[in-house]
């Protein structure tokens, strides 16, 4: 249930809209921008489903309307000065009409240099793998590990585990590298293919951190013996 602030003073502009950009309130993935004016602010307001209004058509648009992707509001935000707009959402679907999980699947330029971090490449690989079963491309493995289905998942993520052990005892830093990095791509299909994600993951983990130091801290924050 969406309950707006009136002090909110929103900025449109001379036409009378404002950009609106939608998040995936669990990915934290950005997935699209529109336009709003104030009745589509309202009625997005009123049904919790992202309401637009697209200037091609010159007319108030439910995303979802005709695809069945709704994107439903978990929380609005609009920005310092007013005259942008943050929905986070949870989305029915691609956000995209390319049928692409974002508007932003294309990369105008790209800075090598940086460091994403260790987890970023992860979500990279995931939106590729979600990417190839929206788009199936000719000879991709991923597509033929989702075709084979579960059990041959399974499998190459058993023969992978081994590899990775043997590699690990013939000492060869490379080679373990190497079969560790194939673990973890077929640990991501099987993920992927069994609908949870890493993030569930990455959730579990910090939980049992968390709960990890306060057993060994107790709750009053001392060292317990
Ligand atoms: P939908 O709202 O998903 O039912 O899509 C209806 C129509 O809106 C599509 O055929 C596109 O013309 C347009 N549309 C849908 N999603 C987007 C988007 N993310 N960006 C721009 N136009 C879109
Ligand atoms: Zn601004
Ligand atoms: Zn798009
Ligand atoms: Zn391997």
């Amino acid at each position: 249930m969406l309950t707006a602030l009136d002090d909110a003073a929103i900025q449109f502009n001379d036409q009378g809209l404002v950009p609106a950009i939608l998040q995936d309130y669990h990915t934290r993935q950005v997935l699209m921008m529109a336009w709003m004016n104030a009745e589509s602010i309202q009625i997005t307001l009123d049904t919790g489903k992202a309401t637009f209004y697209s200037r091609s058509r010159q007319a108030l648009w439910t995303k979802g309307e005709t695809s069945g992707h709704f994107q439903h509001v978990v929380t609005f935000y609009y920005d310092c000065d007013a005259d942008t707009l943050l929905l986070e959402v949870i989305p029915d679907g691609p956000a995209c009409h390319t049928g692409h999980t974002s508007c932003f699947y294309r990369e105008l330029a790209e800075d090598t240099g940086r460091d994403k971090g260790n987890s970023a490449i992860l979500k990279t690989l995931n939106d590729q793998i979600e990417d190839r079963k929206a788009h199936p491309v000719e000879g991709s493995y991923t597509n033929y590990l989702f075709n084979e289905g579960l059990d041959k998942i399974c499998k190459k993520l058993g023969e992978e585990s081994t590899e990775t052990v043997i590699a690990a005892k013939n000492g060869d830093p490379e080679e373990l590298i190497s079969e560790a990095s194939d673990l973890i791509y077929h640990l991501s299909v099987l993920l992927n293919y069994q609908g949870v994600s890493f993030d569930d993951v990455f959730e579990k983990l910090t939980a049992r951190h968390t709960h990890k130091r306060r057993d060994e801290y107790g709750a009053s924050g001392k060292i317990k013996n």
